[in-house]
C-alpha cells in the first residue's frame, strides 16, 4: 500500500503568530478527524521550523517540511539553508523543484538533481515537482514526454533503493493559483504516464510504492474526486493549506 499524503505549501506565507495559531488549529482538528493512516505534511517558511515540530510532536502522522534547500553541504552561500542544517532541526520532508523555484530561482532539471541528492543524504523526503506549462498543455502533445522527461533529468540517476524514498508531486503550471484546477481524468492520465515512466527505469513493484501528489488548486471541493483516481495518492496545497478547515477537510 502506498502512502497517501497531504502535504501543505505555504508559500511566503504567515508571520510567527499566524503559523502558531494555524498549526495548534491543524494539530486539534486532525486528532480527532483525519484517520491516523493519512500522512500530513506542514511546509512553512523557514523561520518556522525552529519551533514548528514541537507543536505536534505527538501526533504520529504530522511531518515537517521545508520548501527548499541548497545543492551544497555548508558554506559561504550567504541566504542560504542547507540539507543537513534542515534535518539538524527535525525536518522530515522538503519540496524541490517547485515551478516558482524553477521559474524565479532558474532552477534547472541539473540543479535540483544535486538538491535531491543532497536530501536524500541527509535522511529527508524530497517532494519532486514536475509539470508542464499552459502553452505546453495547450500544445496538445508532447506535455507527457516533457514531465517525464523532469524525472529522467533530475531523479534517473538515483538507485532504485534511493528511488524509493521520492514522493512526487504532480503540479500542472497552469492549475497552480489560478483556480483552474486539472480534471480528475487529466490527473489520472498524468500520474499513470509517470508510474509507467518510472516502471520502466526500477520495475513495477517500486513504481507501484511511489506516492503520485496532485497540485493546483487543490481544494475540499475538488480533492474527493481528485484522490479517487488509482494513481493519485494525495496532494501538495498551496492556497487551501493556509485555512485549517480546508487542509483539514481535504485530508479526511
Ligand atoms: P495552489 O498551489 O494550491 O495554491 O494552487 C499549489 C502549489 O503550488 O504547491
Amino acid at each position: 500500500m502506498r502512502k497517501k499524503i497531504v502535504a501543505g505549501n505555504w508559500k511566503m506565507n504567515m508571520t510567527k503568530e499566524e503559523g502558531q495559531a494555524l498549526i495548534s488549529e491543524v494539530v486539534n482538528m486532525a486528532k480527532d478527524e483525519v484517520n491516523s493512516q493519512v500522512v500530513m505534511v506542514l511546509c512553512p517558511p523557514f523561520p518556522h521550523l525552529g519551533y514548528a515540530k514541537k507543536m505536534f510532536q505527538s501526533q504520529a502522522n504530522i511531518f515537517l517540511g521545508a520548501q527548499n534547500c541548497h545543492e551544497k553541504t555548508s558554506g559561504a552561500y550567504t541566504g542560504e539553508v542547507s540539507a543537513s542544517i534542515l534535518k539538524s532541526f527535525d525536518v522530515d520532508y522538503v519540496i524541490l523543484g517547485h515551478s516558482e523555484r524553477r521559474e524565479y530561482f532558474q532552477e534547472s532539471d541539473e540543479l535540483l538533481k544535486l538538491k535531491v541528492d543532497q536530501a536524500l543524504a541527509n535522511q529527508l523526503t524530497p517532494i519532486f515537482c514536475c509539470g508542464e506549462s499552459l502553452a505546453q498543455r495547450q500544445a496538445g502533445s508532447g506535455f507527457i514526454e516533457f514531465v517525464c522527461g523532469q524525472i529522467t533529468q533530475s531523479l534517473f540517476h538515483l538507485s532504485s533503493e534511493q528511488f524509493a524514498k521520492v514522493v512526487i508531486a504532480y503540479e500542472p503550471i497552469w492549475a497552480i493559483g489560478t483556480g483552474l484546477t486539472a480534471t480528475s481524468a487529466q490527473a489520472q492520465e498524468m500520474h499513470a504516464a509517470l508510474r509507467k515512466h518510472i516502471a520502466s527505469q526500477h520495475g513495477q513493484k517500486l513504481a507501484d510504492e511511489i506516492s503520485i501528489l496532485y497540485g493546483g488548486s487543490a481544494k475540499p471541493s475538488n480533492t474527493p474526486e481528485l484522490f479517487a483516481c488509482p494513481d493519485v495518492d494525495g496532494g501538495l496545497i498551496g492556497g487551501a493549506s493556509l485555512k485549517s478547515r480546508d487542509f483539514i477537510d481535504i485530508a479526511k
